[in-house]
Parts: C-alpha cells; sequence; structure tokens
C-alpha cells in the first residue's frame, strides 16, 4: 500500500483498495497498524461520487529523520534531513589532504550529534546514509581503495556510527548518491539516468529502471580511471594515462599551480572570473571527460545526464563536454539524450542519500517488521 501512494502520490481509501486489491476489512486493518507506526498522514479531503467527502491518504515521510554525510578527499558535508530530502540543517567541513579515519570518524560522529540536537529531531532518527568517492563492499560495510583516500581503504564506515547511535546505517558511492538525487528530485522517471561527478575526482552512477546499476564489484561507472589514448600522465590509482589524471578537479589544480591555482575553490573562482588558462584548462577536461561518457553513452543509451561536482557544472566544461559527446557517440544514441548540470546544485549527493534511506525504510520488509512490532 505504501509503494502504490509513493508512487502515485495521495490517494482516497476506496482508489487504494481499487488499486492493491484487499478487501475493505483487511485495509482497514492494515491502514490502522500503518497509521499507528507513524506511517500514514492525511493529505486533506476530496469529494467523492457519492456527494461524501473522503480522506486522502499519503504516505508521511517527513515524521522521520536521517543523518546524511558526503565525504569527500578535502572535505565533508552533513546534512539532517527526513525521507522526503528536506534539509533541516547542514554543515560543511573542510579536511586535510589525506585525512584519515582515526580523526575523521570522532569529527563526524560529533558534528553530526550536534546537528541533530540543534534542529530537536535526535528522538526520530531512523537511519543514517553516507557516502564516498569510493567503492563499497555493501557486505562487510567498508570501502574498498578509494585511491585517493588511502588512509580509508577496508575501513569500517558502518559499524562505528550503528554503535554510536543505534539505527541502520546505508553506504553509497558520492556519484552513485548524486545520480539518485536527480532521480528523485526529477520525480523518479523510468528513463535511465547518469549522473557524472566531477569534484576533486571524477566518477559516475547508472540508475537504470529506478535501481543504481552498481555492478559485480560495486566498480560500475569508475569513468575516471578509464583510459585516454596517448596519455602517460600518471593517476592517483597507480596507473597511468587514466581520464582523472588530466581531467579532475585534482589535476586542473595541478596544471594550473603555476598561476596561483592552490585549490578546487581556486579552479572554480577563476572560471568565474573568466580567466583564459583557467577557462582554457577547464575546457580541455570537459573534452576528456566526454570522450570517455560518450562510450558511457553509447553503451547505456540513457535518456538523461546529469553533471554534479564543482567543476562538472562549470559552463565551458559542460559545454565541451557535450559537443564531444555529441561527435564521439552513437548517432542514435543521441537522438533522445538530454544532458544538462544536475538542478540540485550543491544538495545533489544529500537529497540522494535521503531517498536511499526513504528506499530502504519504507520498503515492504522494512515497513512489515516495523509494523509486527519487532522494531520500534
Ligand atoms: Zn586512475
Amino acid at each position: 500500500m505504501l509503494a502504490v501512494l509513493r508512487a502515485e502520490g495521495p490517494l482516497t481509501r476506496h482508489e487504494l483498495q481499487e488499486r492493491v486489491g484487499l478487501s475493505r476489512v483487511t485495509l482497514v486493518e492494515r491502514l490502522d497498524a500503518l497509521r499507528r507506526a507513524g506511517l500514514l498522514s492525511q493529505a486533506g479531503y476530496r469529494e467523492s461520487s457519492g456527494g461524501r467527502r473522503a480522506e486522502v491518504l499519503a504516505v508521511n515521510d517527513s515524521g522521520r529523520t536521517a543523518l546524511v554525510a558526503d565525504l569527500g578527499q578535502s572535505h565533508a558535508t552533513l546534512a539532517v534531513v527526513d525521507l522526503r530530502g528536506t534539509v533541516f540543517a547542514r554543515r560543511d567541513l573542510r579536511l586535510p589532504a589525506r585525512h584519515e579515519p582515526a580523526e575523521v570518524v570522532p569529527l563526524l560522529i560529533g558534528t553530526g550529534r550536534d546537528l541533530l540536537a540543534e534542529v530537536g529531531r535526535a528522538g526520530s532518527l531512523c537511519a543514517i546514509a553516507f557516502s564516498v568517492p569510493g567503492q563499497i563492499d555493501h557486505v562487510r560495510g567498508v570501502t574498498v581503495a578509494p585511491p585517493t583516500m588511502p588512509g580509508w581503504n577496508g575501513s569500517p564506515l558502518r559499524d562505528p556510527f550503528t554503535e554510536e547511535f543505534g539505527v541502520p546505517v546505508l553506504l553509497e558511492n558520492d556519484a552513485n548518491a548524486l545520480a539518485l538525487g536527480d532521480y528523485y528530485a526529477m520525480g523518479r522517471p523510468a528513463a535511465t539516468l547518469v549522473g557524472v561527478k566531477v569534484g576533486t575526482g571524477i566518477g559516475s552512477g547508472v540508475v537504470i529502471g529506478g535501481r543504481v546499476h552498481r555492478g559485480e564489484t560495486g566498480a560500475a561507472g569508475e569513468i575516471g580511471h578509464m583510459r585516454i589514448e596517448g596519455s602517460e600522465q600518471r593517476c592517483t590509482c597507480g596507473r597511468r594515462g587514466c581520464v582523472a589524471a588530466s581531467a579532475s578537479g585534482q589535476a586542473l589544480v595541478r596544471q594550473l599551480r603555476e598561476t596561483g591555482v592552490r585549490s578546487v575553490d581556486d579552479v572554480v573562482r577563476r572560471v568565474g572570473q573568466g580567466r583564459p588558462e583557467a577557462v582554457r584548462a577547464v575546457r580541455s577536461a570537459g573534452r576528456l571527460v566526454g570522450v570517455v561518457l560518450a562510450t558511457l553513452v553509447t553503451i547505456v543509451n540513457p535518456k538523461y545526464v546529469r553533471l554534479g561536482g564543482a567543476v562538472g557544472v562549470l559552463p565551458p566544461f559542460l559545454d565541451s563536454l557535450r559537443r564531444t559527446v555529441e561527435t564521439h557517440a552513437q548517432e542514435s544514441a543521441l537522438r533522445k539524450l538530454d544532458i544538462a548540470a544536475s538542478g540540485l546544485g550543491e544538495n545533489g549527493v544529500i537529497v540522494g542519500l535521503a531517498g536511499l534511506v526513504a528506499d530502504e525504510m519504507l520498503a515492504a520488509a522494512t515497513v512489515d517488521a516495523l509494523v509486527s512490532g519487532q522494531r520500534s
């Protein structure tokens, strides 16, 4: 019933009964149980055919709270959200290069506690969701070799937070979370969506039929480490010629160091000021990412490509990426292709993580357990 209400929006009891095909008695019984568990809310009244007012029911996705965190190579963003993706509080932390879990995990736990207390939502916390710029072993709850964060390789991410907060902890790759954010924000389109994140590093996520495609070992969409023909530039992963070695935010900082650039923020600022050397470097990065993205577009044939990350949303980057995909990808894969910057700005990953929590907490098995009192 919740799945129907989430997919179709608010419905009257009669409409819901028609959709799920339960007897009236069973329907009323189950609705009562969902209401007691705080999962249903009233969304007003509608005139019914007999002239009586019928109550309209909706999923209550604003009563419960999630703590979400996007952990990067040089930053962490934490936010307190509800299951609809409303952001109640948000904090950005700068992290030192090559940071380690021993210093960062306590910082994240403390900041999370502070944020929850600030907005008075600690009591309704139901889950935590985390994104990292690497692959994730979902069985063990650890990150697998994010090449730019060596200290986190094989580090348990789930356990310290489960122990501290006593709620389930979900993990996701950051580019996958970004792709999911756009997918949720666009109203869960049936069409395939590719999200590309170009910040300090480069990653992508593929959402097919409403699910993120993680692949056999969680490596699906790792386009940053696809090879560019003829490039010998050494990459943070240890190999040579990866697109990330020439076109990531980190690579741009290196290329522009002589002009005084020290961070990805500096690159963004200079492009905003129209400084020719920065615009030229970013345009060239867009072309290189476009080359590997054209391959992905040809293989997956998506309808939507959404760009995120500090570099990915820069107009010269996006323009040159779009032109390259249009000249390199297979012609019919381009016919319905829509390439644009993510509509979520800097909240893309956060919204994706909130949606991930909603999908998990409102899944049939979780709800059944909650309603029958196995969880509370
Ligand atoms: Zn690489």
